[in-house]
């Protein structure tokens, strides 16, 4: 079947978008896929109608472009709850599926197709396609900035000739892809960088980054997980609390990554962590959406508790929008390429689809 690819502008809230005029020359030129571009869709990066027709695309309504293209591309939800759309119409998406089932329920009254780039396995062919790890080294990078910004000390030691600062101490929960980011940045801003995770293969890429592992003993792993964490016992919690609450007495700035796929966010920080760290500590709570890893956290908002600052947003990427852009992009490109060349029953993209045509 051949391709009508509709792009569908981005919520208000939402500052990045899904497809570059890039990508859509290169599906056009490479793969004769037709394109619609729904008006104004890249404004919010500043991008003209007119890069989007120069490339070989034609701008197009929203609701002529749910009608007639067969494969819908957004970061987000695409239809509200009343809009119609032609039954086995493709969305492609990040939607979260595990953790927000409700989001589907529309599209499958819909009798929609949908992709969900989030649900893509782990794998060395899959990683040209991996939106999570592409969004999560960008919020990972940008927490880190985004510390500084509420941090009234510095992060690298200062020696004037009256005084030493001191280097700030920071904290990583988790250490899968946002975090390495985030000790990353941290150690490259000059400031002493502690992390934990349950993997225990999580440890040597934190001390090949120079940062400090706290091991603690009697973790769960499972083979048959993905490589993702799994629920730990209650008595390894209880050890880990304590351990994460002795280490907090130090430390000004927390960064929190620690997720398990389609579960609340781990609590690692609890209030009595929180009440006890040094006056002026800033935490950047990036599991906020699945509840946080520290009690405290609100999503999307700012809490003060006593001196310290608690900032719970999981899509830190959006303040990156080019550079999240840019990588989303490539992801969803090569997820189309491989849809067109290898057909949609390929095994990575039956992966990723959370409604096809049997649970409709
Ligand atoms: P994630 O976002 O699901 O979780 C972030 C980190 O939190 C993980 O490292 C996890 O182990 C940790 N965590 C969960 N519960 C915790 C707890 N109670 N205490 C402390 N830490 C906790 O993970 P991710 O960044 O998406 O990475 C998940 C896995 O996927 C990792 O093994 C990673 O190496 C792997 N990965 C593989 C590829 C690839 O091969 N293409 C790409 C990206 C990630």
């Amino acid at each position: 079947m051949k391709h009508h690819l509709g792009l569908i502008k981005e919520p208000s809230y939402e500052t990045r978008v899904a497809f570059l005029p890039e990508e859509v020359k290169k599906l056009i030129d490479k793969y004769e896929v037709k394109i619609s571009v729904e008006k104004e869709y890249g404004i919010q990066l500043g991008i003209p109608d007119t890069d989007y027709t120069a490339a070989g695309a034609s701008m197009s309504s929203k609701s002529d472009i749910l009608q007639h293209a067969n494969l819908i591309l957004s970061i987000n939800d695409a239809i509200g709850e009343q809009e119609s759309i032609p039954p086995e119409t493709s969305f492609i998406g990040i939607y979260n599926p595990l953790f927000f089932p409700e989001r589907l329920q529309k599209y499958k009254n819909q009798h929609a197709l949908v992709y969900s780039l989030d649900r893509l396995p782990r794998t060395t062919l899959a990683q040209a396609m991996d939106v999570r790890s592409s969004l999560d080294a960008l919020s990972g990078y940008k927490a880190v900035l985004k510390a500084t910004d509420y941090y009234s000390k510095v992060f690298p030691m200062i020696t004037t000739a009256t005084k030493t600062l001191k280097p700030a101490r920071v904290l990583v929960l988790g250490a899968g892809v946002a975090g390495l980011q985030a000790i990353a940045t941290a150690k490259r801003l000059g400031a002493i960088v502690h992390a934990f995770d349950v993997r225990k293969a999580a440890g040597e890429e934190v001390r090949s980054l120079g940062a400090k592992f706290i091991e603690i003993e009697g973790n769960k792993e499972e083979t048959n997980a993905g490589g993702y964490a799994v629920e730990q016992a209650d008595d390894y919690k209880k050890r880990q609390q304590d351990r994460i609450n002795e280490q907090l007495l130090a430390t000004d700035l927390v960064i929190c990554t620690a997720n398990i796929p389609g579960k609340k966010a781990p609590i690692l920080v609890d209030e009595d962590g929180v009440k006890n760290m040094p006056s002026g500590a800033v935490i950047i709570d990036l599991a906020a959406e699945q509840g946080g890893n520290c009690s405290l956290t609100k999503n999307n908002e700012i809490v003060n508790y006593k001196s310290v600052k608690i900032l719970g947003d999981s899509h830190l990427s959006r303040e990156l929008p080019d550079a999240a852009s840019q990588l989303l992009s490539g992801n969803f490109f090569n997820f189309i390429k491989h849809m067109i060349e290898k057909g949609a029953d390929n095994d990575l993209i039956t992966a990723s689809q959370i409604i096809n045509q049997e649970n409709t």
